[in-house]
């Protein structure tokens, strides 16, 4: 299992996660993509996407604002509950999650005294309009999926879906987490992709168990190894407030096995809760029992970032190849930032260079294609196996006259020579094997 320390540097040195304000010190927790992380992160929400709306029809997408009406947060519960027991060091200072303490008296840093616990609300907490005044107080939305329940109706009364079906969202989060580190693992801003499945109450359990299911082997068909995944279900004294039961989908990380997403049957707990706090009908017509009823709604519940995070660690991977280290991320191919990048063996020779140029401008037109000359061509394709590009293609004298270049393989590394004519479409096929 790798090092994290190798993770962060590998993200800094290849531009895929950076501290955010990094030249002010930093932010706790707070982290920015690079020009290939932003890449990755887009495929991974790409993919998810892809699986979830586009492959199904029981499914339709929805981005609804982060800012909600505070009423809501009463609603779902999370004024009163979402919360953290929160305990001092009264020596060091430092603050810890009470649940996270494996002895609740003293501190797991310096064995100082610590304070009796007290809650601590992970919401953010701002003002909306031009006046800071009481009435004016607005969250930073802790989690996508009220904005999902706050559409239903007008989903539903537009897409005009019948159960069980799903509405999907991708989005940012904010939680102001007590305790963090672990890199992206916890963040204070970060990114969910969610799915509220609307079914009939008596199908709960049925759509739960598919549900625990799907999710599951999604992060296996992307190509997390199936023996670093597992499936945690929750007792019954932590499962959250508005939840009948809960699955988490755990990786093991390098710092030990931890939630990727959570699986949870909500009931109808939200539907009814904004029902009853708004006074709007939040209800499906039953054509079956000719009826209005509240359905129930499974949850999946992932995080961009973490889900990104385990695709980093899994698919890091450091070879040795005739002597030297080679690290290669074996990312999954629809994953991968970069999907061919290009190289002129000579860059003083004008024509190369205008050979290779042309040949990543016509690849562009299918996905993201690079194109370096700023090192030999040993470094080139390091550089690119470090960010897991399936392909490297290198143009050279020879290219000139027989209109050929030569196609390197990440995984194999194996090279053939390509014509040019047929380039695009040969890597086009060559990503679409999985
Ligand atoms: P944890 O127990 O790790 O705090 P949670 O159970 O509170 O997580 P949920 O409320 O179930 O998390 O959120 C759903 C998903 O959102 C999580 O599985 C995770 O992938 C992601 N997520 C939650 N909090 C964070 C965070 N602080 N940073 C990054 N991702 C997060």
């Amino acid at each position: 299992m790798v090092d994290m320390k190798k993770i962060v540097s590998l993200c800094k040195r290849r531009g895929i996660i950076f501290q955010s304000s990094e030249v002010y010190g930093g932010v706790g927790s707070v982290w920015d993509y690079g020009p290939v992380g932003v890449e990755l992160k887009n495929n991974v929400k790409a993919a998810w996407w892809k699986s979830n709306v586009y492959g199904r029809d029981d499914m339709v997408g929805l981005d609804a604002a982060i800012l909600m009406h505070p009423q809501t947060w009463e609603a779902s519960g999370h004024i009163t509950s979402f919360a953290d027991l929160l305990v001092d060091c009264k020596k060091c200072k430092k603050r810890f999650r009470q649940d996270q303490l494996k002895d609740k008296k003293s501190c797991p840093e310096c064995e100082g005294e610590l304070t009796d616990s007290r809650k601590f609300n992970l919401m953010f907490k701002t003002s909306i309009g031009p006046v800071e005044e009481k009435g004016s107080a607005i969250y930073l939305r802790p989690e996508t999926a009220q904005g999902i329940f706050l559409n239903f109706v007008n989903v539903l009364n537009s897409s005009r879906k019948r159960l069980p079906f799903g509405i999907a969202q991708i989005g940012k989060a904010f939680r102001n987490e007590i305790t963090t580190g672990n890199f992206t693992f916890r963040c204070r801003e970060f990114e969910q992709m969610e799915i509220e499945y609307f079914v009939r109450p008596d199908d709960d359990q049925k759509w739960y168990d598919y549900w625990v299911d799907e999710r599951f082997s999604w992060y296996s068909r992307f190509g997390i190894d199936r023996k670093n995944l597992r499936l945690r279900q929750h007792k019954k004294e932590e499962t959250a407030h508005y939840a009948k039961s809960c699955h988490d989908i755990e990786y093991n990380f390098p710092f030990g096995w931890s939630e990727l997403e959570g699986i949870a049957n909500r009931t109808d707990f939200d539907l009814s809760q904004h029902a009853k706090v708004s006074g709007k009908e939040l209800v499906y017509f039953d054509d079956e029992k000719k009826k209005n009823i509240v359905p129930y709604v499974i949850e999946p519940s992932g995080g961009v970032d973490r889900a990104l995070l385990a695709f980093l660690v899994d698919s890091y991977h450091e070879e040795k190849v005739r002597n030297e280290k080679r690290t290669v991320l074996k990312l999954h191919k629809e994953l991968a930032p970069v999907k061919a990048a290009v190289f002129p063996l000579l860059k003083n020779k004008p024509e190369i260079v205008e050979m290779a140029r042309k040949i990543r401008e016509d690849l562009s037109g299918d996905y993201n294609a690079a194109y370096d000359d700023t090192a030999s061509i040993g470094r080139l394709y390091r550089r690119q196996d470090e960010i897991g590009t399936p392909y490297c293609v290198t143009v050279d004298v020879q290219s000139l006259d027989d209109k050929k270049v030569t196609v390197r393989d990440r995984d194999t590394m194996e090279q053939d020579r390509v014509p040019v004519d047929a380039l695009r479409k040969v890597i086009k096929e060559r990503l679409g094997e999985r």
